[in-house]
């Protein structure tokens, strides 16, 4: 089948320029779209070339839809390999999505800047209503087997809008800022913060540049959303989303050839007469409050103080890049560097010697080449960033590996490039001391650092940053295919109803918690209704079937609610049983010496964490966190498995994880055990075990794999099949009732 990338930016990487009466796209800097090329050229070598169609690129365009349909009618057009499909915002919607929602809110909120961060309605509903139209543009062009990758925190709804229309659709997310702190995360008013935490969830697989960033994302979806995470997957009740780490990089080789270039090494060469051959400090940044820029200028005038013989000596080259200076924030961020810039100078300059070279202005990539080239030193200090390219870029200019890199370790690119001298952005001794050190830091140590800084990024360019996200969307689509088959569908659903049907006798196991019943905050409060009840009764007063409520339940709480029905019981997960109309039994003889050195373990583990409490069966304990903080309860809940385990060693007990919930109990207990005294006592025609967590794996293990072991719950199992709700086995349950009446009534 023929796959197709279908990208999705705010803007499309590639400027309109009209020529002849005719629109012309230029692409853009930048590694995404050589990155994206490489990667089809490569699928290409791999694949069938027929197989490979140019990726579509959609985003908004730089020109007004009317001028845009007056030069081009269909509204595609090619790019060498792009195909590209403009949308076209209203700009009264575009301001408030934009200039609003986008960076008035999210942009400072996710950079750490939450007093600035503003939240009107109207920013929120004309974002909704800006991804509504992105998503009906990818609408109209999706053709199945399409992948799509949506781009960046404009476009956090986008992935949800797309899952309802698309549900089986490969639906990649990548965020090229920081995600935040839960703490900051949560500011956004909770029906929002909610709807956009839900938006990114109708991704596959959403990524991020840090570990840090994916485990504040991971945080929020279980405070807010509640969703637990195993590792890096996400369970929702319809889906699983795996989020993942990608951090964003450069086209290595272009920038490592620079200085071959001639041209590049004669912009090199006018910086460094123009200032007179002293050392070079540079730094290369947009205009955005979160760069630090007003910080690191009162740490280089604090270095200038701190270091008089220095002065003279060094020049700092403060390349401004103009950016968003419409925004009232951004307006006084220019205006209060430009007052630093002149003061610094003002103070410190001679009449030979000027100590900040200020410049606001773009520079094309000769030019920028060219003073990475002319720099001893990089001095990157921003408060937050994603990622942060310069970094990358100075270092993999540096063929000769000369030079040192003085980077904030809030930059996302500091967990990569950890043999730059790092520091705190808002430490202005700590800098001025980076300073000093990096100007007469030994060259031998400067290859040293740069060396192997220089072999990361070659590993991990631009190009194997897509290669690598799209290759792990792939593999999420073949996991959730092979799990897909093993959901319950019709056909197999209808399979059971004809075995269930034909059979002679059957033995049903049912777990109660989670299967027959929802999960209560409380156990006792998950008491069964009278539905359920009638449920139960009917599927026992069928003769042909053994019924067994296989529970991890005491034996008083199963008997006071199915000691009157004709049902078969098992408690403490196999511990005891109860043949219908028959007595309680031991299932093996064991004690229960251990208990009162594990009570002791779990009642301080009780203690340490507020709102989690102990259970006390006969011949088991259970420690149960449901209630407690989330990420305290499970935090709480892995160190608990530790100790148990340590002493697990000397005592006759063995440590389970449950739902929310550690079990101890009594070694040879279990309930595939349990479920063995009726496997073992007949010959059945059907056999159906139904449950939900971890306990309920020793029952699918001795179910015969002809039979029914069935999982609730998207969770891997070693179950033959998987329903994804409770509901759904209630469901499943009355079927099987009404087939067998049918039968009768037939
Ligand atoms: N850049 C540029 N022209 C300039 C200055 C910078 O094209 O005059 C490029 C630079 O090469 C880098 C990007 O802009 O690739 C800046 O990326 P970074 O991650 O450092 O910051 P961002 O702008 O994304 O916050």
């Amino acid at each position: 089948m023929k796959k197709r990338l279908i990208l999705i930016s705010n803007r499309l990487p590639f400027n309109i320029i009209e020529k002849d009466g005719k629109i012309d796209f230029v692409p853009s800097a930048g590694g995404l779209v050589s990155s994206i090329k490489s990667y089809v050229e490569k699928s290409k070598t791999l694949t069938d070339l027929s197989a490979i169609e140019p990726p579509l690129w959609i985003g908004t365009a730089d020109v007004s839809e009317e001028r845009f349909m007056k030069l081009h009618e269909t509204g595609n057009l090619y790019h060498d390999d792009f195909e590209l499909s403009p949308v076209f915002i209203p700009p009264a919607m575009y301001d408030k999505y934009y200039n609003g929602f986008c960076n008035d809110t999210i942009w400072p909120l996710f950079h750490y800047f939450p007093s600035y961060a503003k939240f009107p309605d109207e920013y929120f509903t004309n974002y909704v209503q800006a991804n509504n139209i992105f998503c009906d543009k990818v609408l109209k062009v999706y053709k199945p087997g399409d992948i799509i990758w949506v781009h960046d925190y404009h476009l956090l709804l986008l992935p949800g809008l797309l899952r309802k229309h698309l549900p089986d659709a490969a639906i990649g997310f990548f965020l090229h800022i920081p995600f935040p702190s839960f703490e900051l995360f949560r500011l956004i008013p909770s029906k929002w913060r909610k709807e956009l935490l839900s938006g990114l969830l109708g991704a596959d697989l959403v990524g991020f540049h840090t570990n840090d960033y994916v485990q504040h994302f991971l945080k929020s979806i279980r405070e807010i959303l509640g969703y637990d995470n195993t590792l890096r997957v996400i369970s929702t009740p319809d889906r699983s989303v795996t989020v993942d780490t990608f951090p964003i990089s450069i086209d290595f080789s272009k920038f490592n050839k620079a200085s071959t270039d001639v041209q590049i090494c004669s912009e090199k060469s006018i910086i460094k007469e123009g200032l007179h051959n002293v050392k070079v400090i540079i730094s290369v940044d947009r205009l955005d409050y979160a760069k630090g820029l007003v910080n690191r200028l009162e740490s280089f005038e604090f270095f200038l103080e701190k270091y008089p013989l220095h002065r003279a000596n060094v020049t700092y080259v403060l390349l401004v890049v103009p950016s968003r200076d419409i925004i009232t924030k951004y307006a006084e961020t220019k205006k209060e560097i430009e007052g630093l810039v002149s003061r610094i100078n003002g103070k410190y300059g001679t009449l030979g010697w000027t100590p900040i070279i200020y410049q606001y202005k773009p520079l094309d990539f000769k030019k920028l080449a060219g003073l990475y080239l002319a720099a001893d030193v990089a001095l990157i200090t921003p408060m937050r960033d994603g990622m942060n390219l310069v970094a990358k870029e100075f270092i993999a200019t540096r063929a000769d590996k000369r030079g040192v890199l003085i980077l904030a370790e809030t930059a996302g690119a500091s967990s990569e490039l950890g043999e730059a001298i790092l520091v705190n952005p808002t430490d202005h001794q700590e800098i001025a001391d980076a300073i000093a050190l990096s100007l007469d830091m030994p060259i031998e140590e400067q290859i040293k650092r740069n060396e192997t800084m220089q072999q990361r990024l070659r590993e991990y360019d631009v190009m194997k940053w897509a290669e690598d996200f799209l290759t792990q969307l792939d593999q999420k689509k073949l996991k959730q295919e092979k799990l897909k088959v093993k959901i319950v569908n019709e056909v197999i659903q209808n399979q059971i109803l004809e075995r269930y049907e034909k059979a002679a006798n059957r033995l049903i196991l049912l777990d109660y918690d989670g299967t027959l019943a929802p999960i209560a905050a409380l156990p006792h409060l998950a008491i069964p209704d009278a539905e359920l009840l009638s449920l139960i009764k009917m599927l026992s007063s069928d003769e042909k079937n053994e019924v067994v409520l296989i529970s991890g339940r005491p034996v008083n709480v199963l008997e006071n609610w199915f000691g009157n029905l004709n049902v078969n019981l098992v408690a403490e997960h196999g511990a005891f049983y109860k043949k219908r109309d028959a007595r309680w039994l031991q299932t093996v003889q064991v004690n229960a010496d251990w208990k009162s050195e594990v009570m002791q373990v779990l009642q301080l583990f009780t203690e340490r964490c507020p709102g989690s409490f102990v259970e006390e069966k006969a011949l088991s304990l259970a420690w149960h966190y449901r209630n407690a903080g989330k990420d305290l309860g499970f935090l709480r809940s892995r160190e608990l498995i530790n100790s148990l385990v340590e002493i697990s060693s000397h005592l006759n007990f063995q440590v389970i994880e449950g739902n929310k919930v550690i079990e101890t109990r009594a070694r040879g207990v279990d309930k595939g055990s349990a479920a063995s005294i009726w496997l073992k006592q007949k010959k059945y025609s059907f056999i159906l075990g139904i449950g939900d967590d971890k306990t309920d794996e020793d029952l699918f293990r001795v179910i015969p794999p002809t039979e029914y072991s069935i999982r609730v719950g998207l969770a891997q199992s070693v179950s033959r099949f998987n329903l994804k709700h409770q509901k759904d086995v209630i469901a499943l349950l009355h079927k099987l009732i009404n087939s067998s009446v049918d039968l009768l009534i037939d």
